[in-house]
């Protein structure tokens, strides 16, 4: 197994300005694994779920190469749970309700197949969870992602800190890199968040697109102007799963590389806008990513002279 990811596979209530949806499948790991699909195959799977999930959602992830070994189904108890309502501009949210169910007393298993993956995803979850992933395989992966919320800031927030220690790459919103770094510059922020263990860092702005840093260097990537949105949760994870998919398919971890996988990234998560929940992700072709990527490249083509 090229690429594993853990993260929550769950139901969503979703409220926009325009429409809402009451438990739509979600979850992290469901936008990261369905999104990394369309670059790598297969995908290792870790997570919880209760016995209220549909099995028709479990068969398609399995049809698109999304490997269930990981995957714990607890007979009589319920999935995870989140609610959220996105404010007019459909760019910052309110978390109406968060209930673990599942997820409390979550043990993850990391299957034998998957202890040699060269490329790890570490979704949004508990991050304790995330650590004892991270424990389970023996050789360290080529590259190690993470996600995290602000949920977790709060809650768990030394735990936190120290799975953020170990990752490669760490990737949050705007509002997230000022919580964990106390700094309201975003350049400042990230100069401390790298001092803290990932070598890179991805500060996504949401319709403003989103940065990439090293020591060094900094990569900016915009976002798609989309005409419509209908509803953006997911639209993080899926930039995860984009950005290692693509990283995962083309096996190569250099900065350049992974300009061009945070283009991907921002690619995918423009259609994830598009649909309520994960629909977009199923009903895509390869020709349409590819179309959207020349649109990414067409956005951000100039010359320019200077002249002296
Ligand atoms: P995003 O819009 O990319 O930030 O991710 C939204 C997804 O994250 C939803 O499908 C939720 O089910 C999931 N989610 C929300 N809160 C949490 C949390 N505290 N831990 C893990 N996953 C969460």
């Amino acid at each position: 197994m090229n690429l594993v990811a853990v993260g929550t596979v769950a139901f969503d209530s979703i409220e926009t300005p325009f429409d809402r949806k009451d438990r739509v499948v979600g979850g992290a790991a469901t936008y990261i694994t369905l999104t990394a699909s369309h670059f790598v195959k297969p995908v290792g799977l870790i997570s919880v779920i209760g016995d209220d999930f549909p099995s028709d959602f479990l068969n398609e992830m399995k049809v698109r190469g999304i490997n269930q070994d990981g995957l714990q189904i607890k007979k009589g108890e319920k999935s995870f749970f989140w609610a959220g309502k996105y404010h007019y501009d459909l760019n910052s949210r309110d978390t109406l309700a968060t209930e673990l169910n599942v997820l409390a007393d979550f043990t993850p298993v990391v299957p034998e197949s998957y202890r040699s993956c060269d490329f790890l995803m570490l979704g949004n979850l508990a991050p304790s969870v995330q650590m004892q992933v991270i424990q389970q395989i023996p050789e360290r992966p080529k590259l190690v992602v993470m996600d995290t919320m602000n949920y977790w800031m709060d809650s768990a927030m030394d735990e936190l800190k120290a799975v953020i220690a170990k990752v490669d790459v760490l990737s949050i919103n705007d509002e997230e890199a000022r919580q964990l770094a106390g700094e309201y510059s975003l350049v400042k922020a990230a100069r401390k968040i790298l001092l803290m263990g990932p070598r890179y860092l991805i500060i996504k702005k949401g319709e403003h697109g989103a940065l990439l840093f090293d020591a060094h260097n900094i990569f900016f990537a915009p976002a798609l102007p989309l005409e419509e949105v209908a509803d953006p949760t997911g639209a993080g994870d899926t930039f995860a799963g984009g950005f290692i998919g693509y990283l995962a398919q083309t096996h190569n971890i250099s900065f350049e590389n992974m300009k061009r996988a945070v283009i991907i990234g921002s690619a995918m998560a423009s259609f994830t806008c598009e649909k309520f929940g994960p629909e977009r992700l199923l009903s895509l072709t390869k020709d349409e990513i590819n179309e959207r990527i020349e649109q990414f490249v067409a956005l951000t083509d100039f010359e320019i002279y200077v002249e002296d």
